[in-house]
């Protein structure tokens, strides 16, 4: 089950509302979703977008899908402590599900330990449909 982090006080103003537009949202947003979103709230410029960005991706409260250039919060608040973030997008609703998983570590770790690899930090985009949609087609 996902649980989102707790809010931190101390976030500014656009921080906050970025966080809220990401945590209210069902699928994964782009920095120009976001801006259109908050327009009503004051925010003009994409760089006000950017920087909050980077700075709740940066804590760890949200989280940037590469392969579609798009942002999601943390679904899971013990995820700084993990070393394999996985995410399952479903490419017919956008839904996007994250999660981790300890047998997949494990082997990874088996891999990286057999090659003297040191692994930071391992980030895994699965596309495909959901569990809904895979029952509609
Ligand atoms: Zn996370
Ligand atoms: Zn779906």
């Amino acid at each position: 089950m996902a649980h989102n982090h707790a809010v931190p006080s101390d976030l500014t103003r656009n921080q906050g509302l970025v966080l809220g537009a990401l945590n209210s949202s069902g699928a994964p947003l782009s920095a120009y979703d976001i801006l259109d979103a908050l327009r009503a709230d004051g925010l003009r410029a994409p760089l006000q977008v950017y920087r909050a960005l980077d700075k709740l991706v940066e804590r760890g409260l949200a989280h940037r899908l590469e392969s579609l250039n798009a942002f999601v919060a943390c679904a899971d608040e013990h995820c700084d402590r993990k070393q394999l973030t996985a995410f399952a997008i479903c490419t017919n609703c956008g839904k996007v599900d994250e999660f981790t998983d300890a047998v997949i570590e494990d082997r990874l770790g088996e891999w990286a330990g057999a090659r003297s690899f040191k692994i930071e930090r391992t980030t895994m985009e699965i596309r495909g449909k959901c569990g809904q949609c895979a029952a509609l087609a």
